[in-house]
């Protein structure tokens, strides 16, 4: 066991809570809990090299993760994701460093695999016997996955309108599927009731201090392959924001620890406009959003009417001179072809809305042509082939 997890602090108002205890909010305001370590200990138990020579995987950073032992959680094998340049599409937009992290990769298809690898270790070594999760799919799907994988009963409610590959997981995954006629906060409201009456763990998004403990490993990961100087800047599209506070959180651990030879990135929050909490409050110059009324995006990963952490998504962005964009549904869509037929990369509609919103930064000047930048493509579009325009085939 290494255990280098000293306390969860509040992520608003500071206070402390037993992290060998099981915890969901703070307890004095109801914000996010954040994992804090003693940095001072892990720096000086590993380095560098010594990360890189491990077997691939997440839990290669198993020092800035929570203690868990190898029978509380299950390795499908996540993390470690290819990172490659994106040649034609730079050249076609002038830019010489154009890169994408391609989550697609992970078990289950995209990067909820990281959050759930850790946020089920975490919740099986602290006694939970069984969970419960509100999800636009993705996160439902890679929970009951790991779930499957240690043996923990799972309940998850989504969406009716969720895409039906993602839907079809789950069940394969023997997870107990409830669909609501309405959006991710309404699958919030039903998780917490029945957690309350039936005992289950309550596993939503940024009420549950460990799932952005598994995707810090993209920020790390990130880090790394930039041989310890982060690019300028990374986009992220932006759901519950909880893959961008990992990242930052990564950065500034590392900075702390004395790994990082450069500032961090950028962090670029970029949403679906019918859904842009984020961006709102970010033009207006708000430190915290807003929820947003009819939210509609044909990308489920983006359909969030308000991050849970919103104020932390923002922090984030200020703090690494970051910003963000809203990008249309059509922009999306066609964004998916581009980068299929110019890249070879299926994107997810989440993944492919940073294309058209790193062509507004160009055009704006937010960005500059010779930028190290990275795409950070959340999920394979193989569960979304609805949404892409199939031919017709023609037998021969
Ligand atoms: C969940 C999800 C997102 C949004 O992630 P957050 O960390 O919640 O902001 C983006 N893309 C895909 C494919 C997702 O499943
Ligand atoms: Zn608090």
């Amino acid at each position: 066991m290494h255990d280098f997890l000293e306390t969860l602090a509040c992520g608003a108002c500071g206070r402390e809570h037993d992290a060998r205890r099981i915890h969901t909010v703070c307890e004095a305001c109801g914000h996010s809990l954040l994992p804090r370590y003693d940095l001072d200990r892990v720096s000086r138990a590993v380095t560098p090299d010594e990360v890189a020579r491990r077997p691939r995987g997440i839990w290669r950073f198993r020092e800035l993760l929570p203690p868990v032992a190898g029978s509380d959680g299950a390795d499908l094998g996540a993390g470690d994701t290819p990172l490659f340049p994106l040649r034609r599409l730079g050249r076609r937009l002038g830019m010489s460093n154009l890169w994408l992290k391609d989550e697609g990769a992970n078990p289950t298809g995209t990067f909820k695999a990281r959050g759930a690898a850790v946020g089920v270790a975490a919740a099986a070594a602290l006694g939970v016997r069984e969970l419960a999760i509100p999800t636009a799919g993705n996160a439902g799907s890679a929970w009951a996955a790991y779930s499957a994988a240690v043996g923990l009963p799972i309940h998850v409610v989504m969406p009716v309108d969720t895409p039906p590959p993602i839907k079809a997981e789950c069940a394969a995954y023997g997870a107990d599927l409830t669909e609501v006629d309405g959006l991710i906060s309404d699958a919030a409201r039903i998780v917490g009731e029945r957690a309350a009456r039936h005992g289950w763990f309550d596993a939503s998004t940024m009420r549950e201090p460990y799932r952005v403990e598994g995707k810090k490993t993209m920020g790390l990961e990130i880090a790394e392959a930039f041989d310890w100087k982060p690019p300028d800047a990374v986009l992220y599209p932006t759901g519950g924001g909880v893959g961008l506070i990992g990242i930052w959180k990564a950065m500034r651990e590392l900075d702390e620890m004395g790994w990082l030879k450069g500032p961090p990135p950028r962090l670029i929050a970029v949403q679906a406009a019918g859904c842009a909490s984020i961006v709102h409050a970010w033009e207006a110059g708000a430190a915290t959003a807003e929820r947003v009324a009819d939210a509609h995006t044909i990308a489920p990963g983006l359909r969030v009417p308000l991050p849970f952490a919103h104020a932390l998504v923002l922090r984030a962005m200020r703090e690494t001179g970051g910003t963000a964009v809203a990008v249309g549904d059509d922009e999306l869509i066609a964004a998916m072809s581009e980068l299929a037929e110019s890249e070879g990369v299926f994107a997810c509609p989440e993944g492919a809305a940073l294309l058209p919103a790193l062509r507004r930064l160009l055009e704006q000047g937010d960005l500059e042509h010779d930028a190290t930048v990275v795409l950070l493509n959340t999920g394979n579009a193989l569960k979304y082939t609805d949404l892409v325009h199939a031919p017709e085939g023609s037998a021969t």
